[in-house]
């Protein structure tokens, strides 16, 4: 990577803001029920904490929409940090006020503070001016390290960064040196992996990728609106009206390119969208009035399957399936199997294909799992990610 990172900066002593990704799944209980984000996010705060930095941490949580609602409190975060790096971590009580200020002047060499959630204050999202000085007035160093938020220009991903000298962290260093080998030097055959719900989220990165995959194979949501394209008849199954012709086009693409192609042949479908709905599995080009695709069927997943088997290089983003209902989780995971079963460079993002990656316990069979769902569609269609633009050129 052309940035600086946070092992290319004086830190002893040095204030240092860290932009962390920290919004995990909170339950009704206040219970962190995923901590991957926090554990992601240990080597830099680590490497800090051990040369001499004073560390102030910063990242949102959930969605308040500019207003102080507690239910969004990083606290239960702060703990579960605390437990990880097995030392106290001091909660402010805002993140730009007197509580922040005085816990962040009060800071030894090695002390980790975590100010409250960033977007409890409109300013935030707005990317205000005041704001991000405000908030780097805090530190001397800003460090971003939060890739899942590096499509947006924040205050606290971007706005900072006109105020103090700004690096990457561990965690971006690592996405963006991942996914550009991945890309850049695939091997062939280079198979990528494409589902989820909607095409147009995922344009951009098709016709980037179109140019040097191999083989594409679609699932998904997504793949309905390929197969109206090719003239099936798709039932009640969700898809894109406005984007037909859009699917038309990439295919003639792929055809132009040599780019194979591969759709469901046949679909589990279910008259209702509802986890416990009854299912039977029919061909994707002729679903039954009445019906919706939820899945990929038996015969897609072995012709998945012989392509992924085939593969040096492999990228995949998004679900073959409706992945929030268990019956509908098969084709997911099988795929997530045969991918974690190939020697291939293996490139996971998205929350479902992560997911099943990990569930099935295989997070150590894939190359890279991307903690982007956006960050990582965006650099893969070769866009500019405003947390990262604003970091220093290394000479
Ligand atoms: P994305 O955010 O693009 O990765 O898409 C994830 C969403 O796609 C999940 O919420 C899935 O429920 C949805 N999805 C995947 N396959 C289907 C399908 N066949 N029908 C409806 N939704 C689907």
């Amino acid at each position: 990577m052309n940035k600086k990172t946070f092992k290319d900066v004086e830190v002893t002593g040095k204030k240092v803001l860290v932009r962390v990704d920290f919004n995990v799944p909170i339950d009704e209980n206040g219970k962190i029920t995923d901590d991957n984000r926090i554990r992601a996010a240990l080597p830099t705060i680590n490497y800090l904490i051990h040369h001499g930095a004073k560390v102030i941490l910063v990242s949102h949580l959930g969605r308040p929409n500019g207003m102080v609602n507690p239910k969004y409190s990083l606290a239960p975060i702060a703990k579960r940090l605390q437990e990880l790096i097995k030392r106290p971590v001091k909660m402010a009580t805002d993140t730009i006020g007197e509580s922040a200020k005085k816990l962040t002047n009060e800071m030894e060499n090695g002390d980790v503070v975590m100010l409250e959630n960033v977007r409890f204050y409109k300013e935030e999202e707005a990317n205000d001016d005041g704001f991000s000085k405000d908030l780097a007035s805090l530190a001397d160093i800003f460090v971003n390290d939060a890739f899942g938020t590096a499509h947006r220009a924040h205050a606290s991903t971007a706005g900072v960064a006109r105020y103090l000298p700004a690096v990457a962290g561990f965690l971006i260093n690592e996405e963006i040196v991942s996914l550009t080998k991945a890309v850049e030097e695939a091997q062939v055959p280079f198979v990528v992996i494409l589902g989820g719900a909607k095409v147009s989220d995922k344009i951009g990165v098709i016709a980037k990728l179109i140019k040097k995959a191999n083989v594409l194979l679609i699932g998904g949501a997504m793949a309905y609106t390929f197969i109206v394209a090719q003239g099936g008849n798709i039932g009640m199954s969700r898809y894109e009206a406005d984007k037909v012709e859009v699917a038309k086009k990439i295919l003639e693409e792929a055809e132009k390119l040599n780019v194979k192609v591969l759709l469901p042949v046949d679909v589990v479908v279910a008259e209702e969208f509802k986890p416990d709905a009854a299912t039977k599995v029919v061909d994707a080009y002729q679903i039954p009035e009445g019906y919706q695709g939820m899945d990929i069927g038996p015969k897609t997943i072995k012709l998945f399957k012989a392509e992924i088997k085939k593969a040096k290089t492999i990228v995949w983003n998004g679900p073959l399936g409706v992945y929030e209902f268990k019956k509908f989780q098969k084709g997911t995971k099988k795929v997530a199997k045969a991918v974690a079963k190939t020697s291939a460079v293996s490139v996971v993002g998205g929350g479902d294909s992560v997911a099943a990656i990990t569930e099935l316990g295989y997070a150590n069979k894939v190359t890279h799992l991307s903690t982007g769902g956006g960050a990582t569609l965006k650099f893969l269609e070769g866009g500019i990610l405003p947390g990262v633009e604003v970091l220093e050129d290394k000479k």
